[in-house]
């Protein structure tokens, strides 16, 4: 199909700036494809796509209505996998960075896609960071390689797809007004995730049990500074049938967190604390658990890793998104039934999702039994 206009303008001159050399495009086929390297092995193309986010997001720090994102596809011998980055701009990397990494990927060398260990070992040497980038490669890799094998990633592990976890739905910081609609918005689902941080979080907790008795759990985002009234407020929320508090406190603040962990009578999970494995370590003893999402560790394979680790440690596993498709979504989805608890309601907040994959059943994260990250084009973006 024809990329529109808009999209057409917006490549176009996103190419120019990433000066995507030896990037071969055919709009009409809209083959957007770096030709890099001789090989015959895996063919990469990449396009990227601005998610339209159905409600205004607020956190502790930022605000924003759509979220930059890029699409991929790699492919083998007429077998397609695909995977995406998604790049909320406080995580530092954008369109332009994206689109220039994996152009610099030649990854035509690998023709065996079953070499999964040498090939992420490469995408991640090219150059540090770059992490949502690298989870685009990621993903797509697995997602070919599973449907080489014709199985989900989740039955390849072992894991029972009958233990996923409720998923969170995310209420941003807003007006008592706005919060209500959202909660009731929230309907299906069995457990809400409340962003704090701000000086509202008191009326947050009181808007929302004005209107229901579910569960919650709170993502402070680092908004949190005096480790005293983070206690007092953490036994406030736990009156208030809040069952675990995220990055409460900011990243740096390592004592403070680890003196808040060691008080708090609920759990409390690191989330901008920590990216990739090494970071599962920093976090043992300072938090009582873990967010992994693919974005920031580098894609199903390390966070399958982090994941193995942080329960040898008898810490927690939360496993999380950013705003992004069904592709990452369901990714991520495959380590659910292994996680404490899922906010996988990423894909749920955008307008213009161009793939359906995992689902929420009864607020339950339920897995899809199709091949690699089961994942369905209803719109190709390719
Ligand atoms: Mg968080």
């Amino acid at each position: 199909m024809a990329l529109n206009r808009r999209s057409f303008i917006r490549y176009s001159s996103l190419a120019a700036v990433a000066g995507v050399a030896g990037t071969h495009h055919v709009f009409g086929s809209t083959k957007i494809r770096p030709t890099k390297g001789n090989g015959k092995g895996l063919s990469l193309s990449f396009v990227p796509y601005e998610l339209q986010l159905n409600h205004v997001f607020t956190l502790a720090n930022s605000s924003r209505k759509t979220t930059p994102d890029v699409l991929t596809r790699l492919e083998i011998d007429g077998v397609a996998g695909y995977g995406e980055a998604s790049m909320p701009p406080y995580l530092g990397e954008s369109i332009e960075s994206v689109t220039r990494f994996l152009s610099m990927l030649d990854l035509s060398r690998f023709s065996d896609p079953f070499q999964m260990d040498d090939i992420l070992q490469y995408v991640d040497s090219v150059m540090p960071g770059n992490t949502a980038a690298k989870a685009s490669v990621d993903i797509a890799l697995h997602d070919l390689v599973g449907k080489l094998l014709n199985q989900p990633w989740y039955k390849i592990w072992g894991y029972n797809a009958a233990n996923t976890p409720n998923t969170s739905f995310t209420i941003g910081i807003d007006t008592p007004e706005v919060v209500r609609l959202k909660v009731a918005e929230a309907a299906p689902y069995k457990i809400l995730k409340v962003k704090l941080g701000m000086n509202t979080d008191r009326e947050m907790i009181e808007t929302i049990r004005s209107v229901t008795d579910k569960p919650l759990c709170v993502d402070v985002n680092q908004g949190w500074t005096d480790r005293v009234k983070a206690l007092e407020t953490i036994h406030w929320l736990k009156e208030n049938g809040v069952v675990f508090v995220e990055q409460p406190m900011p990243k740096a603040a390592i004592d403070d967190m680890a003196w808040l962990t060691q008080h708090s009578p609920l759990p409390t999970i690191a989330d901008e604390a920590l990216q990739r494995l090494p970071d599962v370590i920093k976090a043992h003893g300072v938090y009582s658990g873990i967010n992994i999402k693919l974005m920031k560790c580098t894609g199903m394979r390390e966070a399958h890793e982090m994941l193995t680790l942080a329960q040898s440690l008898d810490m927690k596993i939360m496993i999380g998104c950013m705003t992004e498709t069904s592709c990452a979504v369901s990714a991520a989805a495959q380590l659910a039934p292994k996680a404490d608890w899922a906010d996988l309601d990423g894909n749920l907040l955008i307008a213009n999702n161009p793939y359906t994959g995992m689902q929420v059943v009864d607020g339950k994260v339920t897995l899809i039994d199709q091949p690699g990250i089961g994942l369905n084009v209803m719109k190709n973006v390719f």
